[in-house]
C-alpha cells in the first residue's frame, strides 16, 4: 500500500531514501552542478524535521567494481551543508548495519555507491568476451540470486522506504524498485518523484486542450517511440531539430547535407499518416538556417527547408518556422517540450531554441502548463536562464523520455502496486 510522505508518521523511524546524487564531478572531485542534490533536499529535510532519520542511497557514474573515482565520499561534505546536519558515511553499502542502527532522530547516513555491487543493477560483470551462452546464462542467474540478499540487507537498515530518484525510475534496480517489496505498508514517493509524476499526468492524462508537443533533438531513431505515442494524444505536434529533416526528406524535400536517417523514412511517413487520420496538426520546419560545416563560425544561409542547396546543412530553425511555432505555442493550454530545435551548443545556431524557450515562458505567463523534459532541452532552458519561467523542468532525461513513450516506469510501479 502506497503511503504519502506528508501523512506518514516518521517519529523515531529510519527511512531508507533512494535519491539520484549522480552529479557531475571535475578532475578534483568537486561537484560542478549540484541540482540533483538540491532537488532531493525537501524530502530528506521533511523526514528529519518529522522526528525520523535518513539512510541515503544513490549511485554515482557507472563503476564496474569498487573504484574510488566514483566514491560518494566526494560529496558527503556538500550533502551535509545542504541538509544542515553532519552526514555520516558508510564506506560499504552492504556493511552499514551498525551505523544505521545507531542513527538517532534527526541524523543522516549516506551509503557508498550502490553500483560498486553488480547486484544493484542485477547484471553480471567481468564475463569473458568469448563466454558461451550457457556461461552468460549461469552468470545472470548467479547475480539474480545474490541480488535477493543485497536487497534484503539494504531493507534491513530501515523501517520505511522512500523513492525520490526520478532519474533512475525507468530501471528495475535493487534500490529503485525491488526493495519496495520489503515495505508493503511503508513505501512512498518523495516530493521530487511526486512532482515528476504530477507533471507527466498533467500532460499525458489530464491535459487542458489544445495540447502541443514540441519534439526536437538529433535523431528520429532515439525518439521514435515518443513520436508514435504522442501522435495519438496531442492536438499539435511540432517536429524540429535534426530529426525534422528525415520527415522533410520523406515528403520529397531536398535537404542538402542535413542530418537524416533514410531507414526511418517509412516510420516518418507512418507518423504523418497517423496524424492525418487522427486530425493531429503536424508542424514541420518551413525555413532553415544552414551552415557549410558543423562549426560555430561557418557561414550561414537561410533556405526553405524543402529546398536546401547541396553542400549546406540545416542547423537551426529560421524565422518563418519560428513564427509558425510561436502561433501554435501561444494558442495551446498544455505544452510538452523535448529536444532542441537546432544545434544549441553552438551559440550562432542557438537562436531557434532560445526563441522556443521564450515562447514557452510567454505561454506559461499566459496561464498554459509547460513541461520541459527528457534529453537536451532541459540543458537548453537551464543554460538560457528559462528554468524558472516554465511550469516544470524534469530532472530525469531517460526516465521522462520513457514516460512520454507511454511506458510504465518500474520505480513508479513498485510504489503504486
Ligand atoms: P536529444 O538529446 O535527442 O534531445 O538531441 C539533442 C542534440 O540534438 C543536441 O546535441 C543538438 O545539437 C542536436 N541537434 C539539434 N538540431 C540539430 C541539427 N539540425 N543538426 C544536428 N544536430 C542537431
Amino acid at each position: 500500500m502506497q503511503q504519502f510522505i506528508d501523512k506518514y508518521d516518521f517519529t523515531g523511524k529510519r527511512a531508507i531514501v533512494r535519491v539520484d546524487f549522480n552529479v557531475p564531478l571535475n578532475e578534483n572531485f568537486e561537484i560542478t552542478d549540484d541540482t540533483r542534490i538540491r532537488r532531493a533536499m525537501p524530502t530528506l529535510k521533511k523526514v528529519l524535521a518529522s522526528g525520523g532519520s535518513v539512510i541515503i542511497m544513490s549511485h554515482l557514474g557507472r563503476p564496474k567494481k569498487v573504484d574510488p573515482k566514483f566514491s560518494l565520499s566526494h560529496i558527503v561534505d556538500h550533502v551535509s551543508e545542504c541538509l544542515g546536519v553532519p552526514v555520516k558515511f558508510a564506506p560499504d553499502c552492504m556493511k552499514a548495519q551498525e551505523l544505521a542502527a545507531a542513527l538517532k532522530p534527526g541524523e543522516a547516513l549516506l551509503l557508498e555507491n550502490l553500483r560498486y555491487y553488480a547486484e544493484e543493477e542485477g547484471k553480471p560483470r567481468g564475463l569473458a568476451e568469448d563466454a558461451s551462452d550457457e556461461e552468460k546464462k549461469a552468470a545472470k542467474a548467479a547475480v539474480k540470486a545474490s541480488q535477493k540478499e543485497f536487497v534484503k540487507t539494504l531493507a534491513s537498515y530501515a523501517d520505511c522506504y522512500i523513492n525520490d530518484a526520478f532519474g533512475t525510475a525507468h530501471r528495475a534496480h535493487a534500490s529503485t524498485a525491488l526493495i519496495a517489496e520489503y515495505f508493503p505498508n511503508d513505501k512512498m514517493f518523495g516530493y521530487l518523484m511526486e512532482g515528476e509524476i504530477k507533471a507527466i499526468d498533467n500532460v499525458l492524462k489530464n491535459a487542458k486542450r489544445p495540447l502541443t508537443a514540441i519534439i526536437g533533438g538529433s535523431k528520429v531513431s532515439s525518439k521514435l517511440a515518443v513520436l508514435k505515442n504522442l501522435v495519438g494524444k496531442v492536438d499539435n505536434l511540432i517536429i524540429g531539430g535534426g530529426m525534422g529533416y528525415t520527415f522533410i526528406k520523406a515528403q520529397g524535400g531536398k535537404i542538402g547535407l542535413s542530418l537524416h536517417e533514410d531507414e526511418l523514412i517509412p516510420d516518418a511517413l507512418e507518423i504523418l499518416a497517423t496524424a492525418k487520420e487522427k486530425g493531429v496538426n503536424v508542424s514541420l520546419s518551413v525555413q532553415t538556417v544552414a551552415g557549410q560545416k558543423f562549426d560555430n563560425d561557418t557561414p550561414q544561409r537561410i533556405f526553405d527547408t524543402h529546398d536546401i542547396a547541396d553542400g549546406w546543412e540545416g542547423m537551426d530553425a529560421a524565422p518563418a518556422s519560428l513564427e509558425n511555432w510561436k502561433k501554435i505555442i501561444l494558442s495551446s493550454k498544455t505544452i510538452l517540450w523535448n529536444g532542441p530545435v537546432g544545434v544549441f551548443e553552438l551559440p550562432n545556431f542557438a537562436k531557434g531554441t532560445l526563441q522556443i524557450a521564450e515562447d514557452l515562458a510567454e505561454a506559461t505567463r499566459n496561464g498554459a502548463y509547460t513541461l520541459v523534459g527528457g534529453g537536451d532541452s532541459v540543458a537548453a532552458v537551464t543554460q538560457m536562464g528559462y528554468a524558472d519561467k516554465v511550469s516544470y523542468v524534469s530532472t530525469g532525461g531517460g526516465a521522462m523520455l520513457e514516460a512520454i513513450e507511454g511506458k510504465i516506469l518500474p520505480g513508479i510501479a513498485a510504489i503504486q502496486d
